[in-house]
């Protein structure tokens, strides 16, 4: 079964979203917890998050992706801004709550000069103050394009936050195939040997979703500029591969391509066409 949506705007809610995503045939979505750039959150709504839980039960949704904002730098070498991220994480987690079973992913965050053993050391800080024994929401750590001094472009990175935190069972990876590709990782050309990498350094059974995203670079251009589906270097072709792999089959995509609703409407109906071939 192929799990496909797209991020959409939290502007109008939970429930809005809900429909939304089953206008354009998706069955599962990403969204910003909060301002993307800021940090700001709406109010708490819990009637409406309880109405996309029911929606998305009765019309078989996939596990849906909370995105952290990006500006959120959990290896800041400034202690406030680690407070910052950890905050508006146990925050973001807090209200997640209210609609459990489903993902909360984030960009592990950028060394900026310390070097990435410190990077990882203080992003796993971070998942150590933030992570809770009862929560039902697992935490996505996104593989990145390696723009900047990003963390978390390598297998080996990733692995290395995992194994630095307690509650590691509330880990997984949310794989982004332009950031991958970006990093070095051809996914074009050996997408069954990228997989039996991710498996021998972070096990398979730690992927729990995928952004699916055309890149406007070439292989290992470390840029992270993503494009529409077929119209960057990775091609529709290996892109439709990625949702038809047996390891990667049931798992939520997300599409995060320069598009509108309707040019979501249209990536979605052509996966699922070449998805049925
Ligand atoms: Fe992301
Ligand atoms: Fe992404
Ligand atoms: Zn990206």
């Amino acid at each position: 079964m192929l799990h496909i949506g797209c991020h959409l705007s939290s502007a109008k809610g939970y429930a809005h979203m809900g429909k939304e995503a089953l206008s354009i045939g998706a069955d599962t979505f990403q969204f910003f917890t909060r301002n993307p750039r800021g940090g700001s959150a709406k109010a708490l709504d819990v009637s409406d998050m309880e109405a996309l839980g029911a929606l998305m039960a009765e019309r078989h949704f996939a596990p849906i992706i909370a995105h952290a904002p990006y500006t959120l730098n959990a290896c800041a070498a400034d202690e406030g801004l680690r407070t910052f991220a950890r905050e508006t994480m146990a925050d973001d987690l807090a209200r997640l709550e209210y609609l459990p079973g489903n993902y909360y992913n984030f960009h592990p965050g950028s060394h900026v000069k310390q070097g990435a053993e410190a990077g990882i050391e203080k992003i796993a800080e971070t998942l150590n103050a933030v992570l809770r024994p009862e929560q039902r929401t697992t935490v996505l750590l996104e593989t990145m394009a390696g723009k900047g001094s990003e963390v978390g472009r390598t297998f080996e990175e990733l692995r290395a936050i995992i194994d630095a935190v307690d509650l590691r069972d509330h880990l997984g990876v949310c794989l982004d195939t332009c950031h991958v590709w970006d990093g070095g990782y051809d996914i074009a050309g050996d997408l069954d040997g990228v997989l039996a990498e991710f498996d021998r350094v972070i096990g398979i059974s730690r992927l729990k979703a995928i952004h699916l995203n055309d890149s406007m670079n070439p292989l290992g251009a470390r840029k992270d500029r993503h494009a529409k589906i077929g119209e960057g270097h990775i091609g529709t072709a290996a892109l439709s591969a990625v949702t038809r792999h047996p390891l990667l089959r049931g798992l939520p995509i997300c599409l995060e391509t320069p598009n509108d609703l309707s040019g979501y409407a249209a990536e979605i109906a052509l996966l699922r066409s070449l998805d049925a071939d």
